[in-house]
């Protein structure tokens, strides 16, 4: 279990003020320009160091992406983009940080900025957040009358400033390259890749985009170190501290940091206060957000909450948003119901994402009454197949996995649903 001493975020429950005067407290802010100081290579080197995987769930490493920017400004200004959309069911982790760690962002914008030479950073917050894009406002005017952002950004020498957007409510605008065209007024929709960000993206210069875990993260880990932010984690590519986000039929639902790679059941049993009615009584939790394949409970025994151990299991970490579910969940109209989401938040712009979601919402609602063969759950996967892989960004996939997920481990009831349907036809 985590030690408090290694906490990054020691007001993620909102205890106590976002306030500045509050956050100077709790540490933010401490001797930044000192960081700034230490020059762009060693910031870069540093998160490297850290072995930081970017936390809006691809886990690509971050010192990495930051270094994929132009060494030197051309014609061209560089954009850092902050992604404060999550949408992802199960996922609630970045709006506590929106809520009540407003700061830590703010300071790890202004230090992955100059990092990667840009003065303007867009924090896009998704549209329902109405008290994080608030709070988040008020620190943002706090910290500009501090002198901590605008000229000579906290006595830095570098000129650095927000700008908060607030998007609609799409959960495609969570989609990086969706989301820059979001901000350029556009409808959000993703790119076509390459060309990537790094190269051409806002306004078609050069952007990172990085999630609002990520960035806040930064400041704390360059304060103590790249090695101790290493140190902490199951190992060398699965490193640190993360917000894992806790819901469904658990006792205490919560949001609680936690070191990477703990157990999943230390993980429900000590801070959510267990799944409803014991652990015995699991029947499958989702560990990443909705779009994770979902992992029976003989895998939840002992799977460990990290980025590779879940891989293994033909899972993934994702947002590390788990979603617990008892043996009174009806599990094929669960994930049904995941199915219609991706149906609804489908941008449309390709013919397998925009066709095949709304094919697999529809076989799935038979299949959840029974009313289907056994030869539709194979056609089912083939369609899923056909669209993993087959569309420009990401969702195609997201609609894919938990279908095959469920196909992987609870086949069986599916297929005892449409015996039992068939049944009760003939008696019928
Ligand atoms: Fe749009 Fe879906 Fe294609 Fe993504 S995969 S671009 S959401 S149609």
């Amino acid at each position: 279990m985590l030690n408090d001493a290694d906490r990054i975020y020691t007001n993620l429950y909102g205890w106590e003020s976002f306030s500045l005067n509050d956050a100077r407290k709790r540490g933010d802010w401490d001797n930044t320009k000192d960081i700034l100081g230490k020059g762009r290579d060693w910031i870069i080197e540093e998160m490297k160091k850290s072995g930081l995987r970017g936390r809006g769930g691809a886990g690509f490493p971050t010192g990495m992406k930051w270094s994929f920017m132009p060494k030197e400004v051309k014609d061209r200004p560089h954009y850092l983009v902050i992604n404060g959309d999550e949408s992802e069911p199960g996922t609630c982790k970045d709006r506590e940080i929106l809520r009540h760690e407003p700061h830590k962002l703010i300071e790890g914008a202004l230090i992955a900025a100059f990092a990667m030479q840009a003065h303007t950073a867009v924090i896009y917050v998704r549209g329902e957040f109405y008290d994080e894009a608030s709070n988040l406002h008020k620190a943002i005017l706090e910290a500009r009358d501090a002198g901590l952002l605008g000229k000579n950004a906290a006595g830095s020498g570098w000129d650095f400033d927000i700008i908060l957007h607030r998007g609609g409510g799409a959960y495609i605008c969570g989609e990086e390259t969706a989301m820059l065209e979001s901000i350029e007024g556009k409808k959000g929709q993703p790119r076509n890749k390459p060309p990537f960000p790094a190269a051409s993206g806002l306004y078609s210069c050069p952007t990172t985009i990085n999630n609002v875990e990520t960035i806040a993260s930064v400041p704390a880990i360059l304060r103590r170190g790249g090695a101790w932010f290493a140190g902490l984690g199951k190992d060398e590519k699965n490193t640190g501290t993360k917000l894992f986000c806790i819901s469904g039929h658990v006792n205490n639902p919560c949001v609680v940091e936690e070191e990477m790679g703990i157990p999943m059941r230390e993980l429900i049993e000590k801070h959510a206060g267990g799944v409803r009615g014991g652990w015995d009584n699991l029947k499958a939790v989702i560990p990443g957000g909705s779009s994770c394949p979902l992992l029976p409970k003989q895998i939840c025994d002992t799977v460990l909450m990290d980025f590779d151990s879940l891989r293994a299991v033909q899972s993934g970490l994702g947002t590390a948003g788990l979603i617990v579910m008892d043996q009174s969940t009806d599990i094929v109209y669960a994930i049904a119901r995941l199915s219609y989401f991706y149906m609804h938040e489908s941008c449309g712009q390709c013919t397998p994402c925009r066709e095949g979601t709304g094919w697999m919402w529809r076989m799935m609602m038979r299949l959840v009454k029974g009313n289907a063969t056994i030869e539709e759950i194979d056609q089912l996967l083939d369609v899923s197949k056909e669209i993993e892989g087959h569309t420009i960004c990401a969702h195609g996939d997201a609609s894919a996995w938990p279908i095959q997920g469920l196909m992987r481990h609870f086949r069986n009831e599916v297929e005892d649903r449409i015996h039992a349907y068939r049944k009760a036809a003939k008696a019928a």
